[in-house]
C-alpha cells in the first residue's frame, strides 16, 4: 500500500509543493490535498500550515507532522496534535530571505531613512551626518536558524552586533548574551533591537513596558518573529512618547492589523504584512523528502521541534 502525504495550507498553493516533492518521493509516496484524500488510513505524513481544529483526527496512522514554516507556535499549542515527531522547515533560502529583510530594517534605522522620508514629504533638505556602522549597536533577540543567519549578515556589514539566546553559542562577529538577567543591559546599549524570538509561553509579551523602558532613548525596534512576543500597547506608548525613534514591523498581535490601529500612522514606523520570509517549495522540498524517507527507513528525522520548549 502506498503511503500518503497530506497537504494543508491556507496561503500556500498545493501545486508548487507537489511539483517540488514528487520527483524526490517518486512512487513511494502519494501527495494529496487534504480535501482530496481518498483513503485517510494511508496518510502517514502531514505537511501543514495552521490546519483547522480536528484536522489530525481524520488520519489515525500519522507518523510525522511537518510544519510548513519555521515558526511552530500555532502547531505546538494545539490540544489535538498526535504524538509523533514534529518538524519545521529549515531552508537556507528562507533564511536568506529573512536575513535580507532584517538587514534592510537595520540599514533603514542605522542610515536614518525615516528622518529623510519625513523631510522629503516636507520638501526639506535635512542633512544628518551618517554614523559609521561600527558605531551602531544592534541586538538580535533569538539566535536560532533564522536569527543566527540575520545576525551574521548584520555583523558582516560591520555593525557592533550582539545576540540574545537561552544557551551560549559561538557566532563569529556576534557577542552572545544569555538568560533573562542579561536582557535589560543589552537593550540599554542597543541602537537597534531586532526581535527574532519564537512565540512560546516564556516569550509571550516578553517585550513590554519594562523592556521598551530599558531601551536606549532614540533606539529603533524591529519585529519579524511574532506580534504576541510584544505588548503592542507598550510599543505604541514607547513610540508615541518619542522614547523609541521608529520601528519596522512585519508581525502584529492581531493580523491583519486593523485599519484604525495607531501603529499605521506613528512617525518612523514601517509596516509590512507578515512576509519577511516565506516557505519556498523548491528549496524546502529536499529537507521534507529526506525526513519522510527517514521515517520509511526507520532512521531519525531532522529539524525536530521540542513541544516542551515550544520551538
Ligand atoms: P529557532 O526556533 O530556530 O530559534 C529560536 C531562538 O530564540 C533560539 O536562539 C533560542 O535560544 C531563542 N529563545 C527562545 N526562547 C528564548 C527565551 N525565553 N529567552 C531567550 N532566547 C530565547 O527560531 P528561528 O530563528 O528559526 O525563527 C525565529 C522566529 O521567526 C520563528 O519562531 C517565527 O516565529 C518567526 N518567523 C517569522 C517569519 C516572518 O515572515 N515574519 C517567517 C519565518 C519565521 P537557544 O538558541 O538558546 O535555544
Amino acid at each position: 500500500m502506498t503511503d500518503t502525504l497530506v497537504f494543508y495550507s491556507g496561503p500556500d498553493p498545493f501545486q508548487p509543493w507537489r511539483d517540488a516533492l514528487s520527483p524526490l518521493l517518486g512512487d513511494r509516496v502519494r501527495i494529496e490535498r487534504a480535501d482530496a484524500v481518498t483513503d485517510p488510513d494511508t496518510v502517514r505524513y502531514a505537511l501543514v500550515w495552521m490546519p483547522p481544529e480536528g484536522f489530525f483526527a481524520r488520519f489515525p496512522n500519522l507518523e510525522l507532522v511537518i510544519n510548513l514554516g519555521a515558526g511552530v507556535d500555532r502547531l505546538v499549542a494545539r490540544s489535538d496534535l498526535p504524538d509523533v515527531p514534529i518538524t519545521r522547515l529549515s531552508d537556507p533560502q528562507m533564511g536568506r530571505m529573512m536575513a535580507g529583510y532584517v538587514l534592510f530594517s537595520v540599514l533603514r534605522h542605522a542610515r536614518d531613512i525615516p528622518h529623510f522620508e519625513a523631510a522629503q514629504a516636507r520638501r526639506e533638505w535635512a542633512y544628518r551626518h551618517p554614523r559609521a556602522a561600527s558605531e551602531v549597536t544592534v541586538a538580535v533577540l533569538g539566535l536560532g536558524e533564522l536569527g543566527a543567519m540575520a545576525a551574521a549578515e548584520i555583523a558582516r556589514m560591520g555593525y557592533d552586533t550582539h545576540g540574545w539566546a537561552t544557551r551560549p553559542r559561538d557566532l563569529p562577529g556576534v557577542t552572545v548574551h544569555c538568560g533573562d538577567q542579561a536582557l535589560a543591559g543589552l537593550l540599554a546599549r542597543a541602537d537597534i533591537t531586532v526581535c527574532m524570538l519564537p512565540l512560546t509561553p516564556a516569550t509571550r509579551r516578553r517585550l513590554g513596558t519594562e523592556a521598551f523602558g530599558a531601551m536606549k532613548p532614540g533606539a529603533a525596534f524591529v519585529n519579524v518573529s511574532r506580534g504576541e512576543v510584544v505588548d503592542q500597547d507598550a510599543l505604541v506608548e514607547a513610540l508615541r512618547s518619542g522614547h523609541l525613534s521608529g520601528a519596522t514591523l512585519d508581525v502584529f498581535d492581531g493580523e491583519p492589523l486593523s485599519p484604525d490601529h495607531p501603529l499605521w500612522t506613528l512617525p518612523g514606523v514601517l509596516i509590512t504584512p507578515h512576509l519577511a520570509s516565506v516557505a519556498l517549495p523548491k528549496s524546502a522540498a529536499p529537507q521534507i523528502a529526506d525526513n519522510i524517507l527517514a521515517i520509511q527507513s526507520g532512521a531519525q528525522v531532522g529539524q525536530q521541534v521540542s513541544r516542551l520548549r515550544g520551538y
